[in-house]
């Protein structure tokens, strides 16, 4: 055995995919995982340079495992941060034994020139058998658009998909009861070979596991079709990538659609999907947002009633087109803004929990006593609380008894039907 790894990852579930394949490529070079990163020999952190919250936890973090790793170990640095500062970085953490770009080896020496070493194709590296009954499965790395506050195509590039083959293959390596689709631009996958093909996707992935979900869906692209996909799974869960409500706001920020064609498309789908959820994410405080653009925001997330809902502030981002614009939006400003959104989605996402207390359906027990029905993501959902003694992997008929917030409880259909 070379010695023992540990990798913390940061970031979303893209990041995650990576990490799993980095892990499958350490086990292959004879390497075995620690119990923590005391432990280990080698110690790799995913970082995520998203936004400056991101990149300030992965150094936060990078410095909390250098100082615990013990004598001896490798520090290494890879995922979006190291692809994106590289060398400056690599200046500004001395701490780091190495700075990898994406699919450089971290196992490279500190001395070996980054740029002759063959780079690792980490988007279609094997993945071991999960370790949770569901797990993320990247199909494209990459984007070819170019949203105004952005930066992502900058250092993931451009839109690369990956052959249908190949996720397939890897969905059965995973042996998962839930796979949970990802990518940057979901909805575009296999448009840049000329042949988009998430339908064709899904379906695939649909006669291998009983449970599909997909997140990042641009709005344009949710088709008639993909709905009718995403229907037939029986997973009526649309996470659509919004960012905001008010026309002239998108258009700044150089993206498609307004409040009025979200509401109509989210109201057409719970016209055939009555019990279908909703998640979606949204920017305040973009550079020249106005109080009438807020308004709007307030206004659609009033009327959309969205299960989910991720709220962020604008962070400028160097290199991007929003970067260049005037009228920048104070902090107390967008906080102020930030808050009044949060408050009010909290209060729709604890209602529309509320309104469940009675109704049946069917869970995916993730881990003792934790698990999920259609309606929730792992980890950036609520969960369900259910008895201890459901077997994790398992499909559970049962009844919501309780809603606390964003979480469930639930007890087994057979155990009401006993009392
Ligand atoms: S769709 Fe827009 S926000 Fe998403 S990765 Fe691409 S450019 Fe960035």
């Amino acid at each position: 055995m070379r010695g023992r790894y540990w990798v913390e990852t940061l970031g979303c579930p893209k990041n995650q995919v990576d990490s799993d394949k980095l892990e499958g490529t350490l086990v292959a070079d004879g390497f075995a995982p620690a119990r923590s990163a005391a432990e280990a020999d080698l110690v790799v952190v995913n970082t995520c340079a998203f936004i400056e919250d991101a990149r300030r936890e992965s150094v936060e973090v990078t410095l909390e495992l250098a100082g615990a790793r013990k004598e001896g170990a490798r520090l290494v640095v890879t995922g979006c941060m190291a692809e994106r500062y590289g060398d400056e970085l690599a200046q500004a953490l001395p701490e780091a034994d190495l700075v990898a770009g994406f699919g450089v080896p971290v196992t490279l020496g500190r001395k070996e020139p980054q740029g002759q070493v063959p780079r690792l194709d980490l988007l279609n590296l094997p993945r071991p058998a999960s370790r949770r009954p569901w797990a993320y499965v990247k199909v494209a790395e990459g984007c070819d658009r170019a949203c105004g506050y952005c930066a992502i195509p900058s250092f993931r590039g451009p839109q690369r998909s990956r052959s249908m083959d190949s996720i397939v293959a890897e969905v059965d390596a995973l042996c998962v009861q839930e796979a949970v689709l990802v990518a940057q631009d979901l909805a575009s996958y296999g448009r840049d070979t000329g042949r988009p093909a998430i339908i064709e996707l899904i379906g695939a992935v649909a006669a291998r596991v009983p449970r599909v979900r997909l997140l990042y869906l641009y709005p344009s692209d949710l088709s008639d079709a993909l709905v009718d996909a995403i229907e037939a799974t029986g997973v009526h869960y649309f996470d659509l990538s919004l960012q905001h409500a008010s026309r002239p706001l998108l258009r700044r920020m150089r993206r498609w659609g307004d409040g009025d064609r979200f509401l109509a498309r989210i109201e057409g789908i719970r016209a055939r999907m009555p019990g279908a959820a909703f998640r979606s994410n949204f920017i305040v405080g973009y550079p020249g947002e106005t109080e009438a653009d807020h308004d709007a925001l307030l206004a659609f997330i009033a009327a959309a009633q969205l299960d989910w809902c991720g709220l962020f502030a604008y962070s400028r981002e160097e290199g991007t087109y929003a970067a260049g614009l005037p009228e920048t939006v104070p902090a107390a400003l967008v906080a102020e803004r930030l808050a009044e959104a949060a408050e009010l989605q909290d209060h729709i996402t604890a209602s529309c929990r509320a309104r469940l207390v009675g109704t049946r359906t069917s869970v995916l027990v993730d881990e003792r006593g934790v698990a999920r029905s259609y309606r929730e993501a792992p980890e950036i959902d609520g969960f369900i609380a259910v008895p201890d003694d459901l077997a994790p992997g398992s499909f559970v008929p049962v009844e919501i008894t309780g809603a606390e917030g964003p979480d469930l409880a639930a007890v087994p259909v057979a155990v009401v039907a006993g009392r």
